[in-house]
């Protein structure tokens, strides 16, 4: 990644870690098997910069899907939420126009393209088999489990899966991210390519979920 690209990217609102973010980057350059990247999950575009970037460096296209309104961790009187993110005129928050924002200052328009909208109703719409499929939407157990069984299937062969805030210890936070990753270790379709703080990169070589 670029020095201007990467400071860019760790100044951007978000979460993901600068150690993480470039895990991410690195992880999603040089893929052996055709197709777009797609993330779930794009906030107001942190990591979209990190996986925008891997997808200019190779001619692809990144699908930033979000419905912009919030996980539940996000919305008033939860952990995660950013008070001045809320729409006053719907009383939503909104991150649509601060991840437009973001990707237009990485002069990264061309490679990502944001689908705006709920992650299963897309998945459930989706035919194009991705070579890089990154999950950060809602980290409750229903949002999780269904971003698992609905996008992973999508996966190629060769194709990687990437999966943000894997905690095996409880005591660093929510579950429904590992229980996922497990998921994908046991069905035996997957192994771990590489492993950054709760970021965690696996490597399709047989079909199933
Ligand atoms: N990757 C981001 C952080 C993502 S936060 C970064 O680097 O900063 C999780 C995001 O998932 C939120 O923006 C939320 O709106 C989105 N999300 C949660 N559930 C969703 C769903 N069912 N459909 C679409 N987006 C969803
Ligand atoms: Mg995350």
């Amino acid at each position: 990644m670029e020095p201007d690209r990467r400071a860019f990217a760790e100044a951007a609102r978000g979460f993901m870690p600068p150690d993480e973010g470039l895990a991410l980057n690195r992880a999603a350059c040089g893929l052996g098997v055709d197709g777009p990247l797609l993330e779930v999950g794009s906030y107001c575009g942190k990591s979209s910069v990190y996986l925008g970037d891997a997808a200019q460096s190779q001619g692809r296209l990144l699908f930033a899907l979000d419905h912009h309104r919030g996980s539940e961790e996000n919305q008033p009187g939860w952990e995660w939420h950013e008070p001045d993110l809320v729409d006053p005129e719907v009383g939503l928050i909104d991150t649509l126009p601060h991840f437009r924002r973001t990707v237009n200052r990485a002069g990264l328009e061309p490679w990502v393209v944001a689908v705006v909208g709920d992650s299963v109703t897309i998945a459930r719409n989706w035919s194009t088999p991705l070579a890089f499929l990154f999950i950060d939407g809602g980290h409750g157990p229903e949002p999780a489990h269904a971003d698992y069984e609905n996008w992973v299937p999508h996966v190629a062969i060769g194709g990687r899966l990437a999966i943000h805030d894997v905690f095996p210890d409880p005591a660093d936070g929510g579950r429904p991210p590992y229980e996922i990753y497990c998921r994908a270790m046991d069905s035996g379709a997957f192994t771990e390519l590489a492993a950054t703080g709760s970021l965690r990169i696996l490597t399709r070589h047989a079909p199933g979920i």
